[in-house]
């Protein structure tokens, strides 16, 4: 089912959590909803539910204007980081439950009911444990069991809301792939709230990057990590180093001295420069950034090394080989080798 969230604004007593957001969700993708506590993702996540009703604007499911329907009329799947399951009811009631209450009209007979649930069970690979109760699984369980109680109903759109935030990190990176694994065999429209960038990079055929209530970017993993459109996105997604520079003459300066990168159709005067860290390299020029190493350590493969750029009265951080000394104080020329520039605010 596509999805289309239009001017949608949502205000909680005068306090505008979203602001006029726009975002087209296509049918069968798996999209994230990525940003920092407080940028809103809980919240249009809600009202793509029902569970909130929009200031302004609408939201379509298909064709059909959804913005005054109830959650139910919506069939909407759910999975919470606390939506603790039915402490009293077994596995398989648990994942039954759903079609169970339905009205008698659109009731599955029981016996499909069951054969349904073993088989969701099967699916998110708890097989055998259908009697259990709850209490009687790990966190990691639980949370397949919750993903199988929202997939019983057949949702429209199946919405995650930091559905692994409570597990370890182990637990997380496996349940990551699994999830993974199972969207692309059931192929539900998936909407996933996370503020865990290496998850939605990972996981999402699409990322949307929100900030204070607004969307900065949608696109691709690949595309928001190699294009950042936004400061905030650069700076937000994958690591990042920043300096101060000055775009004259089609190059950019900093401290009077130009860096051997052209500066391309940025205009001239105050800019941004930003670029990841490994991805500089080390040149022997008098058109570079130069700096003097204030820390290095090692992380896996490579030295991460803070330097004090002459010039600029911020640090940075570059990648180096491990076996690069970058001993303290040592002078160090570098230039990127993809940078982006944005305009001074
Ligand atoms: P987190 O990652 O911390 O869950 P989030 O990106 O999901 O954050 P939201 O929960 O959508 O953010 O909140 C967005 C803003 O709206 C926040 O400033 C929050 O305080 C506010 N807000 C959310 N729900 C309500 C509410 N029921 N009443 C008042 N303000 C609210």
């Amino acid at each position: 089912m596509e999805v289309r969230v239009q001017n949608v604004r949502k205000e909680f007593d005068r306090f505008p959590a979203l602001h006029d957001v726009s975002l087209d969700i296509r049918s069968g993708e798996l999209i994230a909803l990525l940003g920092p506590s407080g940028s809103g993702k809980t919240t249009l996540l809600r009202l793509i539910a029902g569970l909130e009703m929009p200031t302004a604007g609408r939201i379509f499911f298909g064709d059909t204007d959804a913005s005054e329907k109830t959650v139910q009329e919506r069939n909407i799947g759910f999975v919470f980081q606390h939506y603790a399951l039915f402490r009293h009811m077994t596995i398989l009631e648990n994942i039954s439950f759903g079609l169970k209450v339905r009205p008698r009209a659109t009731r599955p007979p029981a016996g499909e009911i069951r054969r349904r649930a073993l088989e969701l069970l099967d699916l998110v690979q708890l097989a055998g444990l259908e009697k259990r109760y709850p209490n009687q699984l790990s966190g990691g369980q639980r949370q397949r069991v919750a993903l199988a109680r929202a997939l019983a109903i057949e949702p429209a759109v199946l919405l995650l809301d930091e559905p692994f935030g409570a597990l370890d990190a182990q637990v997380r990176r496996e349940l990551r792939k699994w999830l993974r694994e199972i969207h692309d065999r059931t192929g539900h429209t998936t909407v996933f709230v996370t503020h865990d960038q290496e998850e939605a990079l990972e996981l999402s055929d699409r990322l949307c990057v929100m900030s204070q209530g607004r969307i900065e970017q949608v696109g691709t993993p690949d595309d928001v990590y190699d294009h950042p459109t936004s400061p905030f996105v650069f700076g937000f997604i994958g690591e990042s180093s920043e300096l101060p520079v000055t775009v004259q003459n089609n190059e950019v300066w900093l401290g009077g001295r130009p860096l051997g990168l052209p500066a391309g159709d940025s205009q001239p005067g105050k800019a941004r420069l930003f670029f990841r860290p490994h991805d500089v390299e080390l040149v022997q020029a008098d058109a570079a950034l130069t700096g003097a190493v204030n820390t290095a350590r090692r992380v896996g493969g490579t030295r991460r090394v803070e330097l004090t750029i002459s010039g600029a009265n911020q640090p940075v951080e570059v990648d180096l080989p491990f076996d690069h000394p970058a001993t303290e104080n040592a002078a160090l020329t570098f230039r990127p080798r993809r940078w982006k520039l944005f305009p001074a605010a």
